[in-house]
């Protein structure tokens, strides 16, 4: 099995990370997706974003991810979790993913280049804060990979935010 040790494994766990990225754009969402697994390499969980259906803004796959963990596990568990995610998480989801007591994360693609994909998108105004700006004003340390396969990370996007501002700017 693979395990969250090595850069191969973070790949192929990324991968499903962007399955999961991709499986929620055909849920209505925005093409992001992160799950958590064990220091063994077992998944725990799993989440889309979740924009939709009450267009919930703050509905980011980490986000919701982090808060399902901390329900479930408690933090010294989570210090030997990996949480992989298509994109970098934002200032909001680093904040979950410190609160929740996770301590790995993996990201395909850097935040400052989804800024590039989106713009000041009104469903994604893109918050540029490097993760590991936002751990390292913290108490406890958290490990940082990424980015990893930006390329096929960003492909996830291609197309997308502009789509969607063609269908906010048709009457
Ligand atoms: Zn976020």
């Amino acid at each position: 099995m693979d395990t969250p040790q090595s850069k191969s494994g973070h790949e192929v766990f990324l991968r499903r990370a962007f399955d999961v990225a991709r499986r929620a754009m055909t849920h209505g969402n925005q093409p992001f997706g992160a799950f958590l697994v064990n220091a063994a390499g077992e998944v725990l969980l799993e989440s889309e974003n979740g924009f939709m259906p009450d267009r919930d803004m703050t509905g980011h796959a980490e986000r919701l991810l982090a808060s399902q963990a901390s329900k479930q596990f408690d933090p010294d568990f989570l210090g030997t979790c990996t949480l992989y995610t298509s994109a970098e998480p934002c200032a909001m989801c680093s904040g979950a993913i410190y609160w929740a007591g996770i301590g790995r994360v993996v990201y395909g693609l850097p935040e400052r280049r989804l800024k590039t994909m989106t713009g000041n998108h009104n469903e994604n105004p893109t918050l540029d804060l490097p993760c590991r700006t936002v751990f390292a004003a913290g108490q406890r340390h958290i490990e940082v990979v990424g980015p990893l396969l930006e390329e096929d990370a960003a492909a996830i996007h291609d197309g997308f935010w502009d789509k969607k501002l063609a269908e906010h700017a048709a009457p």
